[in-house]
């Protein structure tokens, strides 16, 4: 029914396809490094004569994920950006050292990961207390700066959870969770550089039927991070 009324209309089917914002390119930010335009899942990033990137209105889908591949936070939406995600994360209140508590941020997608979350949820199924939940629209849109920003401020561990990434992908927009499964990939000697273990960042696969099978992988994530001990970051 979705199909033909939004063919019908001349719309394109897709998770936000409702959503008319496109991303905004913050030309004084703009280091012209390209991340956005390799890293985007549908081409939708020209050039200007400038070389700056220009967003192809017709092409774009909104997934976010140039914004989660600029390195200097260039690239914002009106009703969503970095800068929002960051604020999400340091508005959740870390328990200091001494109360024996982790902090655990589960950045999660919007399209599968959420909505298996929810019906856990209906299904009174549960999951530690530790835990902090912010929905994104696809993985491919969560830049490490949140990951370094939700570090420094004393979270202790940072899951990611989307949707299946590689040849038999899940992800809603091809190939985000594959670009965030790339990027995670590195952090691991930026951790280490820190004095942080690369196992507090961990990303998990997530379909829309798995609110049996989710409370189980966030619970063991908490366990690990409880092993391995508190960030030293925490009350800095
Ligand atoms: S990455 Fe996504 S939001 Fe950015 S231009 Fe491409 S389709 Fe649009
Ligand atoms: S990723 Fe950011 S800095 Fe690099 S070209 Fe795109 S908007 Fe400019």
């Amino acid at each position: 029914v979705q199909a033909v009324r939004s063919a019908s209309a001349g719309a394109a089917l897709h998770p936000r396809v409702g959503d008319l914002s496109y991303p905004k390119v913050a030309l004084n930010q703009c280091t012209k490094c390209k991340r956005c335009t390799v890293e985007c899942p549908f081409g939708a990033i020209d050039e200007d004569e400038q070389t700056y990137p220009i967003v192809n209105s017709t092409r774009c889908r909104r997934c976010g994920t140039c914004m989660g591949a600029c390195p200097v936070r260039a690239i914002s939406f009106d009703n969503y950006s970095v800068d929002m995600l960051s604020s999400m994360i340091k508005a959740v209140k870390i328990p200091d050292e001494f109360s024996g508590k982790p902090r655990i941020l589960i950045m999660a997608c919007e399209n599968d990961a959420i909505p298996a979350l929810d019906m856990a949820g209906i299904k009174r199924n549960q999951w530690s207390a530790h835990v902090r939940i912010v929905p994104v629209r696809c993985l491919g849109s969560v830049s490490l700066l949140c990951i370094s920003d939700a570090l420094s401020v004393g979270y202790d561990g940072v899951m990611m959870m989307g949707c299946k990434p590689g040849d038999d992908y899940q992800c809603h927009f091809v190939k985000g969770s594959a670009m965030a499964a790339e990027r995670l990939s590195k952090v691991g000697e930026t951790l280490k550089s820190m004095m942080l273990e690369p196992e507090r960042v961990t990303q998990a696969e997530a379909s829309i039927a798995d609110a049996d099978r989710l409370p189980q992988v966030i619970d063991a994530f908490v366990e690990q991070i409880t092993a391995i001990g508190f960030n030293p970051f925490k009350g800095f």
